[in-house]
This record gives C-alpha cells, sequence and structure tokens, in this order.
C-alpha cells in the first residue's frame, strides 16, 4: 500500500523507506527534477532551452517533465533538437519516436544529421575503428548539438543525463585519472563561449526513468546501439549496477563525490586557456578543436 494513500503501491523508495503508488510516483520524480532545477538555476525566466532528443528513454522522460514543469510559463521557451548519426537499423526508429513526441506535445523539432553537417555519416566514418566508436560519436554529436542549438538561437542545452549515467562518468574519469575533467565538464564555464548545458535528470536513476515512461503511458521498446558493445561505459555501467544491487545508494554516494569535489574547486579556475580553432574558429584550447582533429585523423 502506498505510504501518502490508500492505493496500491507500484515501487518502494529506498532512499526515504516510502512505498509509493503510481500518482505520488509520478509526483515525486516532477518534483525532484523541480527542485534541481531551482536549486542549481538550471532554467530562469527568458531561457531558450534546447533539449537534446535523441527519442530515446532518458531524453522523452525530460521532454515530457519540462513541458509538464513549464507549461504555464510564457517567459521559457523549449525546442528539441535530434541528432542523427547515421547509425543503420538504430538511429531511424528514435527519430520516429522523437517526431511523434514532439508533435504531440507541440515543441518545435529540429533534425540535423552527422552527413549533413561532416559529410558522412557515423558508419561510414567507423569503418575499422568500430571500437572507437562511441568517442567519436560522442565528439561529433556534441558539436551536432551545439550548431542546432547556435540555429535555433538557444541560451541552454538541457540533456538527459540520469543519476546512473553521472556515477558511471564519476567512475570512468577516476579510472583515466582524470577526475577534474568532471568538474571542468560540469556547465560551470564562465568563458562566456559554450552554451552552458543543463542535466535536470541528474538525480533521478535510470530504472525510475523507465516506471515514470511505463506509468505515463510513454514507453516505447527501441533497439539497442549496435555499437554498445564497444563501449568501456557498458562495463563500468554492469559494475557499478551490480554495487547499487548490493549495497544501495551507492550511485548517490558517487554523485556526492562529484559535488565535494566541485565545492573543494570552486572559485578556483580549471579551464584550459581557450583560443580558437585554427581551421573552422570554433573556442578550444589547442590550434585544432577536437572536430577538426577528429575529421582530419579520419581522412587520412
Ligand atoms: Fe554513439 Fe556510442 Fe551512443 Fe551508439 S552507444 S549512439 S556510438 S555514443
Ligand atoms: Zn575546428
Amino acid at each position: 500500500m502506498c505510504s501518502l494513500c490508500d492505493e496500491p503501491a507500484v515501487t518502494y523508495q529506498r532512499h526515504t523507506c516510502r512505498h509509493l503508488c503510481g500518482f505520488h510516483f509520478i509526483i515525486d520524480i516532477e518534483q525532484r527534477v523541480a527542485d534541481t532545477i531551482r536549486t542549481r538555476m538550471m532554467i530562469v525566466p527568458q531561457d531558450r532551452i534546447a533539449v537534446a532528443l535523441s527519442g530515446g528513454k532518458d531524453s522523452t522522460a525530460l521532454l515530457i517533465i519540462l513541458n509538464r514543469l513549464f507549461f504555464q510559463s510564457d517567459e521559457i521557451r523549449f525546442i528539441a533538437i535530434t541528432i542523427d548519426e547515421g547509425i543503420t537499423g538504430y538511429r531511424e526508429e528514435t527519430i520516429r519516436s522523437a517526431d511523434h513526441l514532439t508533435k504531440q506535445l507541440g515543441i518545435e523539432h529540429h533534425c540535423l544529421s552527422f552527413y549533413d553537417l561532416f559529410g558522412y555519416s557515423l558508419d561510414d566514418l567507423l569503418n575499422e575503428r568500430k571500437t572507437q566508436a562511441c568517442s567519436i560519436c560522442g565528439i561529433l554529436r556534441k558539436k551536432a548539438l551545439v550548431t542546432g542549438s547556435q540555429r535555433a538561437g538557444a541560451t541552454k542545452i538541457a540533456t538527459g543525463h540520469n543519476l546512473d549515467d553521472e556515477a558511471q562518468s564519476v567512475l570512468m574519469n577516476a579510472f583515466r585519472g582524470d577526475l577534474l575533467r568532471l568538474v571542468r565538464n560540469s556547465g560551470s564555464d564562465s568563458s562566456g563561449k559554450f552554451i552552458p548545458r543543463v542535466k535536470p535528470l541528474s538525480c533521478i536513476s535510470e530504472k525510475d526513468i523507465a516506471l515514470y515512461l511505463i506509468l505515463n503511458n510513454a514507453w516505447t521498446p527501441l533497439p539497442e546501439c549496435p555499437y554498445t558493445g564497444y563501449a568501456l561505459r557498458r562495463e563500468v555501467r554492469a559494475m557499478l549496477s551490480g554495487f547499487e544491487y548490493r549495497h544501495p545508494g551507492t550511485m548517490l554516494k558517487a554523485l556526492e563525490s562529484k559535488k565535494k569535489i566541485e565545492q573543494s574547486c570552486a572559485g578556483r579556475n580549471l579551464s584550459l586557456p581557450l583560443g580558437f580553432c585554427k581551421a573552422c574558429g570554433d573556442p578550444c584550447s589547442g590550434d585544432l578543436c577536437q572536430v577538426c582533429l577528429l575529421l582530419q585523423s579520419l581522412k587520412r
């Protein structure tokens, strides 16, 4: 039975020791996202937010929640941006799903492809480099998303990264010996040269996002990217899920570690000195930006 009413419970919330029915679970999730947005000032009046909408479960939940939280607001606008990397047998379905959702919610939707922006699809680029799929994809997707957001006149980019993603990033950066990168990438850029990125779902677990979508009749089973198997993240994810199962709260603790690192670095300038890419003019810390370096190396 729900701890807040007489309806049957659909979940047990370990961190509050409460059973929740569907109605109270949905309210709880939306409230936690609203709190995260408010305490970290992620969205403020006059913002035009570009929501990175892959059509997968996290970004779908993000757009639904943001639309509900700010439905009444005339001062905040959302635009959904979908990036088509060009992954055969995978992206087509998620793009259809993104298109359907934006039409349903009445949200402006822009779609950009790697092919149009860089002249190649991800499939074309990878060939013998499938083990590097996610790093290549990540660099190009980031650029594509920024380009789409600039074209749409966005003031911020919101992504669907959830608690699991954030905890995985803490471990992955620790394993790479680069925990400071977490802080550098935390959206705290003050140079004014980048569009700030916000992650309103960073306190919600992947499991809760799935349940939220099911309860809202918005769950669509979608295929998995064929390159996921090459990702280091997949191994870290499996390991962390095991830890979370045996030691509940592990992921929240990982996030706390990140916050403590952020606090201890507050006020220190950790950004690398910024200049402009000699090839494309984008802000970067070396002679060439990551995208131009990557495209040059792939053409060799
Ligand atoms: Fe790109 Fe890797 Fe995600 Fe596939 S799994 S969409 S290659 S980042
Ligand atoms: Zn460049």
